[in-house]
C-alpha cells in the first residue's frame, strides 16, 4: 500500500477526529455527520463534515459560508496555524474510542448497496398498495381535519401514518413482494441485516404525503414528521442497503375543472393540496423552496396561462426564503413565464391557513 493510502484511512486524519480535536460536536446524518458552521455559525443541516461519501473523502463544508477544504485546512484554519503543523499535531494525538466508533459507522453507511429508481408507473403501484396497507392514527387524522380538509379528501390524497412497529413493517413488505412487486428502486424501501425488506419510519414518527406528477400518479412521498425540525423529508431510504434516493419531486394538484389556466406555485405538497382543495385551484408544489430542478419540465407539461408565487409570508423576515423566492422568479422570467406573487395578511404564514381563514370566515358569513 502506498504512503497516500496510508494517510487516507488513518483515524488520525479522519475529518470526524479533526473535528472532534476542534471541539465542533456532530450528528450524523447517513453517510455525512452536521454540526454548527465554526466559522459563521450556521446551525446544524448547513455545515457538513464527509468522511466518505464516495466522492469525497475527509472534507468540510458549509452551504452558509464559502469555508470547505481538507481536513487538514479545518484544523489549521481553527488553530491559526500551517498545514504542516496542524499535520503534526494532529498525527500526535490519540483517537477517541467514540470517535473511532463514528468512523466505523461513517464507513458502513458509505458501503451500503444503493438501488437505481424505479420506473414511475412501478413506483405509482407500490405506493398506492403501501397507502392500502396503512392506516391513519387519530392525531394524525385531527392534524388533517385541523387544515381544512374532509374525511374523504384525506382519504383519497392517501396520507397515512408511517408505524413503529418492525413486523408489522416486515409482514406488509412481505405481502407485497408475493403481490408480485419489486420493492428494490422504490425509495423509502430497504433491507434490514437479515435481507427483510422494510421501510422508513423516522424516529420522530409522522404520516405518509403522496407527491403525485401532472397524471396523478405518485411518484415519491414526502413524510410530515411529527416534529417543527426538518418537518417535511423525503420517504427516502438512500443511506440503507438495497434502499434508493429520492428526487426533488413536484407536485401537481388539479383544480376540480382540471384546469392549468391559472396555478399557483407554493411550497410542499400538503400545503398544495390543501390550499388547492379549499380554493379550488391547479396548485404545484415545489419539495422545498430551494429544489426547483424540476419545475421548468412540469411547466411544460401544463402550459400555464397565468402562475402566481404563493410562498410562506415570512419571506420577508427570512433571508433564505428571499433568496429563493429570487431564484424562482430567476427561472421563471429565462423560462419565458409571467407571474405574480400573492400576498395576504401576514398573521397567515401559509398560503393554506390563509384559504382555511376565508373558508371559516365565508361559513360565518352564510350562518
Ligand atoms: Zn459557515
Amino acid at each position: 500500500m502506498s504512503e497516500k493510502n496510508d494517510y487516507d484511512t488513518d483515524p488520525r486524519l479522519s475529518i470526524l477526529n479533526v473535528a472532534d480535536k476542534c471541539g465542533i460536536s456532530y450528528i450524523q446524518e447517513g453517510k455525512r455527520f452536521t454540526a454548527v458552521c465554526p466559522f459563521c455559525g450556521a446551525k446544524e443541516g448547513h455545515f457538513y463534515l464527509t468522511p466518505d461519501d464516495g466522492k469525497y473523502k475527509n472534507v468540510y463544508h458549509c452551504v452558509k459560508c464559502p469555508e470547505h477544504g481538507s481536513a487538514i485546512k479545518l484544523y489549521s484554519k481553527l488553530h491559526n496555524c500551517s498545514t504542516k503543523d496542524a499535520f503534526k499535531e494532529l498525527m500526535g494525538f490519540e483517537v477517541s474510542s467514540s470517535t473511532i466508533n463514528f468512523i466505523k459507522e461513517a464507513k458502513k453507511a458509505a458501503s451500503v448497496k444503493l438501488n437505481c429508481i424505479a420506473y414511475i408507473q412501478v413506483r405509482d403501484k407500490v405506493y398506492r398498495n403501501l397507502i392500502r396497507k396503512l392506516s391513519l392514527s387519530q392525531k394524525h387524522y385531527l392534524n388533517l381535519r385541523n387544515r381544512g380538509l374532509s374525511e374523504k379528501n384525506i382519504l383519497e390524497n392517501g396520507y397515512k401514518t408511517l408505524p413503529f412497529d418492525k413486523k408489522l413493517k416486515k409482514k406488509i413488505c412481505r405481502e407485497l413482494i408475493e403481490a408480485g412487486f419489486n420493492l428494490a428502486g422504490i425509495p423509502g424501501f430497504y433491507t434490514d441485516k437479515y435481507n427483510n425488506w422494510t421501510f422508513w419510519t423516522p424516529k420522530e414518527g409522522g404520516f405518509l404525503v403522496p407527491v403525485i406528477d401532472y397524471l396523478g400518479r405518485v411518484q415519491g412521498c414526502q413524510i410530515r414528521k411529527n416534529v417543527a425540525k426538518k418537518k417535511y423529508p423525503w420517504f427516502s431510504s438512500s443511506y440503507m442497503e438495497n434502499g434508493t434516493q429520492c428526487n426533488g419531486f413536484i407536485h401537481v394538484h388539479w383544480n376540480k375543472e382540471h384546469s392549468s389556466k391559472k396555478i399557483v406555485i407554493t411550497e410542499g405538497a400538503l400545503k398544495a393540496t390543501t390550499a388547492g382543495i379549499l380554493s379550488n385551484t391547479t396548485f404545484i408544489a415545489v419539495p422545498g423552496v430551494n429544489s426547483i430542478n424540476y419545475l421548468p419540465e412540469v411547466l411544460k407539461l401544463l402550459k400555464p396561462q397565468k402562475i402566481y408565487i404563493a410562498y410562506d409570508m415570512d419571506y420577508k423576515k427570512n433571508e433564505d426564503v428571499q433568496k429563493a423566492l429570487n431564484k424562482l422568479k430567476w427561472t421563471l422570467r429565462v423560462n419565458r413565464y409571467n407571474y405574480t406573487q400573492s400576498v395576504w395578511n401576514e398573521e397567515f404564514k401559509g398560503i393554506d391557513d390563509y384559504m382555511l381563514h376565508i373558508v371559516k370566515n365565508k361559513e360565518l358569513v352564510a350562518k
